[in-house]
């Protein structure tokens, strides 16, 4: 396979209690490798074959907003492969602190880390539908970016540095429709703030 499915970074019971076995069975077991699946078989015999995945999710966004009917399904199954892989490395159990030098630099954007991350939660809230949210690197600056559906700064050159997928499967079994509980849990005992002040460093 071009693009397989990657296992996740911990055990499926490491993130307990905040986000479950079952969670994982159902989210990176049959939502993630159902994208993975239907990529291999949409780019069978087309130029898609031989990219990297960042690669397709470029090209596929560029054609599908040139009206290309089949690159939109490429598109969405390259994006949500590509959304599900970073997302999975966007966790890790316990959380963890990041760096001087980023808490420097959100404490300029956001004022303090605090009200970066209510921010962050507001905006995950705000996604009307399936979607993410995101903490990006535009250029050196940090900034909070929503998406619908498999859309990903990616494809538009933003650098991620964190994201939560805010689709109800990611939330539904542990937190129902409580949406707002689930992104605070992510901010609090779930992301890997270290990983994301490595990658604003890189
Ligand atoms: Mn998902």
């Amino acid at each position: 396979m071009s693009f397989p499915l990657p296992d996740l970074p911990y055990a499926d019971t490491a993130l307990e209690p905040h986000m479950s076995k079952a969670t994982f069975d159902l989210h990176h077991g049959k939502h993630h490798r159902a994208y993975a699946t239907k990529l291999e078989e949409l780019v069978v015999d087309t130029p898609y074959a031989d990219m990297t995945l960042e690669q397709v999710v470029r090209k596929s966004y560029a054609d599908y907003k040139k009206g290309d009917p089949k690159a939109t399904a490429i598109f969405n199954n390259a994006a949500q492969h590509l959304n599900h892989s970073f997302f999975w490395t966007c966790m890790t159990p316990g959380g963890s602190k990041p760096s001087a030098a980023f808490v420097e630099a959100i404490d300029k954007e956001f004022g303090s880390f605090g009200k970066f991350k209510e921010a962050f939660v507001a905006a995950g809230v705000g996604q009307f539908g399936s979607g993410w949210v995101w903490l990006v690197d535009n250029k050196g600056k940090l900034e909070i970016v929503k998406t619908g559906n498999a859309e990903t700064p990616v494809a538009t050159g933003l650098k991620p540095l964190i994201v939560a997928d805010v689709w109800e499967h990611a939330y539904y079994v542990d937190y129902q429709n409580r949406r707002p509980d689930y992104l605070k849990v992510f901010t609090d005992n779930l992301a890997d703030w270290a990983a994301a002040s490595e990658r604003f460093a890189g």
